[in-house]
């Protein structure tokens, strides 16, 4: 496969080349970002300088380019490196500066070339309904193409919700029957990394664990990496603590707003949404993640939430929290009134005055006879 003909800026960069110390530090990092050990990140440098390269076909069909956008605004590594060393991104068609006739030409002997090698990436949804007439490419349906490109790929990963489970175009009422990649390529191992947009390196992740070991990261029954979606952001979230403690947001720009507390009572949807945006943030900056940013989750992973359930309703609690199960840290306090603490008062003196009259009567009696062990003492 012949070098793809990428846009100006990333030929600037390509001929800029990276040197090995870098290259190496870019791969090391970007392996122990998504839990890889340093040596499956050795592998993935010594395949890399071989030139073994997996070629990857991008496809996007219904969608807002967002999963794209969010792969660009990497730097570890950032997306130059990612093509140019760890990938051969064959195919893309928000980057390649090919377009019509051209550009499907590529797609096409990447197909032929590389059948049975190279991974597909899917983002967008697809639509079905009227044969799939709402999205054609190159006069093809996307449908027609994913069913060809799926065929013949060597993993099959569907980037953000709209490919994973159909995202905003499947929202109600869906005109276009649109749907994700695992729906159409039924019997196939599609793995689905949700979000909207899904985090670039849970991407990267996964196709670094392919060119590394040429095997998959563990997946949940939707087809879901676990190292990403085992837990609910709720879980991990920074704000659990308050939420722990009772402190809630009552009104956006409130003060408990401004002091950080736990969005819950704003609608977040955090308890019951699977991902890991609490702890990959987005854009390469710091809280740069809704909740971070003090806006509630908004589920976009889930798809019996995401564009289904209003931003500002609140979900149920999946699983028993600290307050359900522990005493709350401020537990509620009772008031002692001054008639309950008149009442105590009496009823300690009639207490006290029965005990003494009782000991009273006690020392006007005639002792009982004393048992074997107070005779041993009494010796
Ligand atoms: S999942 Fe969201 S960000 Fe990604 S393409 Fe679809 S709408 Fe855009
Ligand atoms: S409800 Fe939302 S803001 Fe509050 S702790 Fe859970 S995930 Fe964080």
């Amino acid at each position: 496969m012949g070098a793809p003909a990428f846009h100006a800026e990333d030929r600037r960069l390509r001929d800029g080349q990276v040197d090995r110390r870098t290259f190496v530090k870019v791969v090391t990092t970007a392996a122990a970002a998504v839990g890889l050990s340093s040596t499956a990140a050795a592998r993935i440098v010594e395949a890399a300088s071989k030139g073994l390269k997996p070629s990857v076909i991008w496809l996007h069909f219904q969608e807002c380019t967002g999963c794209t956008e969010s792969l660009l605004r990497t730097t570890h590594p950032g997306l130059a490196d990612l093509i140019l060393d760890l990938i051969s991104l064959d195919y893309h068609e928000t980057l390649l500066a090919a377009a019509g006739h051209q550009a499907e030409e590529v797609l096409a002997k990447t197909m032929t070339e590389q059948a049975g090698k190279y991974v597909l990436v899917v983002e967008g949804a697809i639509p079905t309904k009227d044969g799939g007439i709402y999205c054609q490419i190159g006069g093809r349906t996307a449908l027609d193409i994913l069913k060809e490109a799926g065929e013949k790929a060597g993993a099959i990963i569907a980037i953000g919700s709209c490919a994973s489970w159909g995202g905003i175009p499947s929202a109600d009422p869906n005109p276009t029957g649109a749907t994700g990649a695992p729906t159409i390529l039924q019997g196939k191992t599609v793995v689905t990394l949700p979000g909207c947009p899904a985090n670039p390196y849970i991407l990267l992740g996964t196709v670094l664990q392919y060119v590394a070991l040429g095997t998959l990261p563990a997946l949940d029954d939707k087809g879901q990496p676990k190292f990403a979606y085992g837990r609910t952001i709720h879980e991990h979230c920074p704000r659990r603590a308050h939420f722990d403690a009772g402190r809630f947001v009552e009104t956006f720009g409130d003060a408990n707003h401004r002091e950080g507390y736990c969005l819950y009572k704003m609608g977040c949807k955090g308890p019951a949404t699977h991902a890991s945006c609490s702890t990959l943030h987005f854009g390469e900056m710091v809280d740069a993640w809704p909740i971070g940013i003090g806006h509630p989750c908004f589920g976009c992973t889930e798809q019996k939430l995401a564009f289904r359930v209003p931003l500002h309703d609140t979900v149920e609690i999946e699983r028993p929290t600290p307050p359900d199960t522990y005493p709350p840290i401020h537990a509620e306090q009772g008031r002692v009134t001054p008639w309950a603490t008149g009442l105590v008062g009496l009823a300690g003196g009639a207490l006290l005055g029965a005990g003494w009259r009782f000991a009273k009567n006690m020392e006007g009696e005639p002792k009982p006879p004393a048992g074997p062990d107070e005779e041993k003492e009494v010796r």
